[in-house]
């Protein structure tokens, strides 16, 4: 357990209580690679956020809510939508100050998403509205498979992963629309929607629209979380 991995949350609120929240399957999967994951609490201060990056080696961004379409120059496709401005905020702290020190940065649905927009680019707010012709993205069950991924051949997904096409689960109704010009899409969904990509410059950055936090049984995708934790071990 000699590298640490921040993973950053999500909140929940009830009348009575403000929480934190995240799926434990981060943390064991991470646990399960050698990694000690530290969660990261929401925090709105420049200098808070580097004492928090201090302790880790490694950036995991994770999955949530949606992000707000304000950050892309978009108003709200529907009032319905729900986004948590203060986990933005703060996301995109903790991205940009990981960044800053070249730490290795994974993103996951969310975290993936929120990269995107960090370094430039844009979402659909709804695929199913948006993209006339796509395929099913959003599984009514987690575990479960739903579509392919092609991979390219001349990526590090690639060499991780060791296959042109791996089916993966899909939880997301959002996607990006503009990939930021900083980053290489790594994958695609038979759609040509963007299941993958990785950073051009400024330190290891990759991100998965899937979640391979959950499908750990699968050698392939307990590999690709054993490769960050080894690039944050290595770097750090
Ligand atoms: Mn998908």
């Amino acid at each position: 357990m000699n590298v640490r991995i921040g993973v950053s949350c999500g909140t929940s609120s009830s009348p009575r209580a403000e929480l934190f929240h995240l799926d434990i399957r981060y943390s064991k999967s991470l646990l399960a690679s050698g990694a000690l994951p530290l969660i990261l609490p929401i925090v709105h201060n420049h200098a808070l956020v580097d004492r928090l990056l201090d302790q880790v080696d490694g950036l995991l961004l994770s999955g949530g809510v949606d992000i707000s379409p304000h950050l892309y120059g978009e108003h709200l496709l529907k009032p319905s939508y729900q986004y948590d401005k203060k986990r933005d905020q703060f996301d995109l702290l903790l991205y940009r100050a990981a960044r800053k020190r070249k730490m290795p940065v994974f993103g996951i649905c969310r975290g993936f998403q929120l990269i995107n927009v960090a370094e430039g680019g844009t979402l659909y707010q709804d695929i199913p509205t948006q993209v006339k012709t796509s395929i099913h993205h959003q599984s009514t069950s987690e575990q479960d498979m739903e579509h392919l991924i092609q991979v390219n051949r001349s990526s590090e997904l690639f060499q991780i992963l060791k296959k042109d096409e791996v089916m993966v689960n899909s939880i997301h109704h959002q996607a990006i629309k503009e990939l930021a010009r900083t980053l290489r899409a790594s994958a695609v969904a038979p759609d040509g929607i963007i299941e993958a990509f990785e950073g051009k410059e400024g330190g290891w950055l990759m991100g998965v629209q899937f979640h391979p936090e959950r499908l750990t049984e699968q050698e392939e995708f307990r590999e690709l979380i054993e490769y960050f934790v080894d690039v944050a071990r290595r770097e750090k």
